[in-house]
Formats: C-alpha cells, structure tokens, sequence
C-alpha cells in the first residue's frame, strides 16, 4: 500500500520516514553508549510500538534482549489514578536488566506512568522511557519520558504503527488524520 492510498484520510505527512531514521540513529547511538557492558532489555507496549521497536533495536548496537507487553488502561473520570491491566506479560524477571522502554506516544501520560510504577515494583537495575512522540499539550498527569525523538502539536497522528480503527499502521511515515473523513463518507 503506497501513500497515494491514504489521499482524502491524510491530512499531509508530519514526520517523513527520513527524519525517523535520522532521529532513530542519533537515540540508538545515545542508548548504545550509555548501556554499553550493562545487560539490556528493550520493552515495547504492542501495538502501537512496534514498527518503532523494530527499527530502534537495530539502531542500537549492544547486545540487548527484546520484550513485549499489552496493556489495556482503564480511566475513571472521577479519580485522578487509572487502572492499568497487563494483557500479555514480558516472560522475563527484569531484576537483572536494565529495562528501556519504547513507546510510541505518550499523551495524556497517564497509561505509561502506571505501566512504569507496576515495572518499577519489579525491582529493574534500571529503567527509562524512550518515546517516538510527545504530545505535552494534551499531559493530565505528571509525566516525562526520559527520551523524545519528536514533540508534536494535539494533533490525532496515524502511521508508523500508530492506527486509526486498526488501519494505518503500515504507513511509513507519521501523518495527521483527517477527522472530517469518517464523517465525510457516510454522507
Ligand atoms: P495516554 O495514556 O498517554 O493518554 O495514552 C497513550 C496511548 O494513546 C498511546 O499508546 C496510543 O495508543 C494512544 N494515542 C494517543 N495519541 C494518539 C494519536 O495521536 N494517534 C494514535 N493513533 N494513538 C494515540
């Protein structure tokens, strides 16, 4: 499927696939020297990761080991804490690792900083958050990933793993969604 297929959903590229490699380059060398003789377990939440998972662990040129989650968040409106359930676990004990983690956005915050205090609770060597992209506009809780290869506007982005009703996920590079389209064709 080429970008011409997305014409009318798309409203333009954000993030071309050359500056994804560019920025993936420059975060796996970082990663790369500061992880250099430690033992290293790359974690990516399926499955909006994983096409970022793909590319950055062969950005990063240490041995690593390679481990994935799903998870599905639950928000109450009238608590501020959410309720994060593990759908598929990493099959590892992390205590002996220093654990990276790879995501794809973070938005409101809230679905990593209660992945990252149920990992913590397991005791890793160490443990930071890359990130692919950043919306801090849309923040409701206090959280920062210690690694942003893009800080974006509140815009919805599709593309790169990242989906829309589970489609765009294969587009290579990171686009805005037209939110009009859905309505437009039901007309
Ligand atoms: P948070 O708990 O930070 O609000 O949720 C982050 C999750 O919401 C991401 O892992 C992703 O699945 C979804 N999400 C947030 N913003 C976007 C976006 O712009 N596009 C897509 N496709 N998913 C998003």
């Amino acid at each position: 499927m080429d970008m011409q297929e997305y014409q009318g959903r798309i409203k333009g590229v954000l993030i071309t696939k050359e500056e994804i490699r560019r920025r993936i380059a420059e975060v796996g060398a970082e990663i790369s020297k500061e992880y250099e003789g430690k033992p290293l377990l790359l974690v990516s939440v399926l499955k909006g990761a994983f096409v970022f998972m793909a590319d950055f662990c062969r950005a990063v040129t240490v041995p690593c080991e390679i481990g994935f989650m799903r998870v599905r968040s639950y928000f109450d409106s009238t608590v501020s804490s959410g309720e994060v359930e593990i759908l598929m676990d990493l099959d590892q004990d992390i205590s002996n690792y220093h654990v990276v983690l790879v995501e794809d956005i973070v938005d409101t915050g809230r679905t990593l900083s209660l992945l990252v205090e149920r990992l913590k609770q397991r005791n890793p060597l160490s443990l930071e958050v890359v990130t692919l992209l950043d919306k801090p506009d849309r923040r409701v809780v206090d959280f920062q990933a210690d690694r942003v290869l893009f800080t974006i506007e509140d815009r919805f982005v599709i593309g790169y793993g990242l989906d829309c009703g589970e489609l765009f996920r294969n587009l290579p590079d990171i686009a805005e969604y037209d939110v009009d389209y859905a309505a437009e064709v039901t007309v």
